[in-house]
């Protein structure tokens, strides 16, 4: 094994190792904390609730931990069998390296990288997830999700993976900053065209209906000069009892989303105050933000494949000899990024959970009070089985959104 290959496989049990370590340190936390409700929840959650959120944790934990060392055993097994240049010669040899057969090469890999986790992820749905009374789905709802998934990556990935090898052939050494360009243009569409034209084809979205819920709503966003063409209701319970809210589009093509489960879950000033904390995420411009960042770390992810397509010793180290197409860096890019990316994942989640303080206190400036987020935030958790007593530096690490302890805190220090 030469010096790449072992640097590699360091780096991806190094993540693994960081990430079972987390994961027991976070689950000797929660059994510490286990036998009877914290002092912080009494009187928010009862007993049984609490009970079950810990035994949900904990299940979540150990599957998990399955997960992430079945995923290490798969990638090591694509990158270290030989099966990738295999693959590349199968395909090079009957058709060439032309950028349609490399985007074939890619796609297929893709595909068949997606097959192993299949069967971890019917688990997931419909034994770790039903057991504890989230599972909604059918068997035929789940299937036809990953076929339509199928169908899209085909209809919109297998083209775009086709323009950006071909981009490579057309613009020479600065391919990378037009690539870049053509990634950036595929992803604004996808913003605008995704909730008219791919959402509707996984759920049913219909207007709120007329009534005080609505009237509500409507003054809130009035309230705050926030321009949303409708509010619609999303039927989420068609997966799961889990529950959200968000908004999709721009401009007058702006819908605010709710979830069928967070309606039956919460009373009209908490949907009020849920509400206002997601246009509190618009109001500070978080979005936008998170899309100029996403677009620079894109940028500086083609700049280095730009840069590892160059260098022998780094595709030589897994078995690839040609330098006539960037397909196998990109691709090796793909599988490798992430056990580098993880480790700044807490920064990532650090900056997230800012934001998230920002938009509650938003939220609670407009409602005029921090009750009623309060409020929804104790049953979100309550109804979710969140893990309430997270160990600081598990939810440090991985938690994007601040939890039920500290938000209630920031919440009632605003207002106080
Ligand atoms: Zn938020």
């Amino acid at each position: 094994m030469n010096w790449v290959a072992l640097v590699v496989c360091l780096l991806i049990l190094a993540r693994w190792a960081a990430e079972v370590w987390l994961s027991n340190l976070n689950r000797r936390h929660v059994l510490a904390h286990a036998d009877a409700v914290p002092a912080a929840f009494r009187g928010i959650v009862d007993e049984p609730t609490y009970k079950k959120s810990v035994a949900y944790t904990l299940a979540k934990a150990r599957f998990g931990n399955i997960e992430e060392t079945y995923g290490v055993i798969v990638l090591m097994v694509i990158l270290f069998s030989g099966v990738l240049p295999f693959a590349f010669h199968f395909f090079a040899h009957h058709h060439g390296t032309s950028a349609w057969t490399m985007a074939a090469f890619l796609f297929t890999v893709g595909f068949a990288m997606s097959l192993p986790g299949l069967p971890l992820d019917w688990y997931a749905q419909f034994r770790l997830e039903e057991k504890f009374g989230f599972n909604t789905s059918t068997q035929k709802t789940w299937w036809l999700d990953r076929v339509k998934g199928l169908l899209l990556a085909i209809m919109l990935g297998y083209p775009l993976l086709v323009l950006i090898l071909k981009i490579v052939e057309w613009t020479g050494a600065a391919w990378w900053l037009w690539a870049w360009g053509a990634m950036l243009v595929f992803q604004s569409l996808m913003l605008v065209l995704a909730p008219v034209l791919i959402m509707p084809l996984f759920n049913k979205f219909t207007p709120l209906p007329e009534g005080s819920l609505r009237d509500r709503l409507l003054n809130l966003a009035q309230r705050t000069s926030f321009v949303a063409n409708s509010i619609q209701v999303m039927d989420g319970s068609k997966r799961s009892r889990h529950s959200n809210a968000f908004f999709t589009g721009f401009g007058k093509f702006r819908k605010i989303v709710l979830f069928d489960t967070l309606i039956s879950q919460l009373s009209e000033p908490e949907l009020e105050a849920v509400l206002a904390h997601e246009i509190g995420h618009f109001k500070k411009k978080h979005i936008p933000k998170m899309l100029v960042f996403s677009a620079f770390s894109s940028l500086a992810g083609f700049y280095v494949v730009s840069v590892l397509a160059k260098q022998h010793w780094f595709y030589g180290a897994f078995g690839f000899e040609t330098t006539t197409t960037i397909a196998p860096v990109l691709l090796l890019f793909t599988l490798l990024s992430g056990v580098v990316m993880f480790w700044f994942s807490p920064l990532a989640h650090w900056w997230s959970r800012r934001y998230e303080y920002e938009a509650d206190a938003f939220a609670a400036g407009v409602m005029n009070e921090p009750q009623s987020l309060i409020g929804a935030l104790r049953k979100l958790n309550e109804k979710n089985l969140s893990n309430l007593t997270p160990h600081p530096l598990y939810s440090g690490f991985y938690y994007s959104h601040p939890t039920l302890v500290e938000r209630e805190a920031a919440l009632t220090r605003q207002t106080t």
